[in-house]
């Protein structure tokens, strides 16, 4: 018969659990850094000018290139 210590037992049935979301979240964090630019981008629409303009920042809010005025994302 095989004996194994109580404090190797609770090692595996801790570590095992931990290492298996360690690995899950190292895949999800990895995959959303490939997502496509695109899809990261917010898109503007200023109020001032009218030009159109996107950018990967994610913020609710960002300036205008063109006239520095202040824009809500239209699409984000
Ligand atoms: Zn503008």
């Amino acid at each position: 018969m095989i004996t194994l210590d109580l404090g190797i037992i609770l090692m595996v049935f801790v570590s095992g659990p931990l290492l298996l979301i360690g690995l899950l979240a190292l895949f999800y964090n990895l995959r959303s850094k490939h997502r496509p630019m695109r899809e990261r981008e917010n898109i503007y629409l200023c109020a001032e000018c009218g030009h159109v303009y996107a950018f990967a920042r994610n913020r609710p809010m960002d300036r205008c290139p063109r006239c520095g005025c202040l824009n809500e994302a239209v699409r984000t």
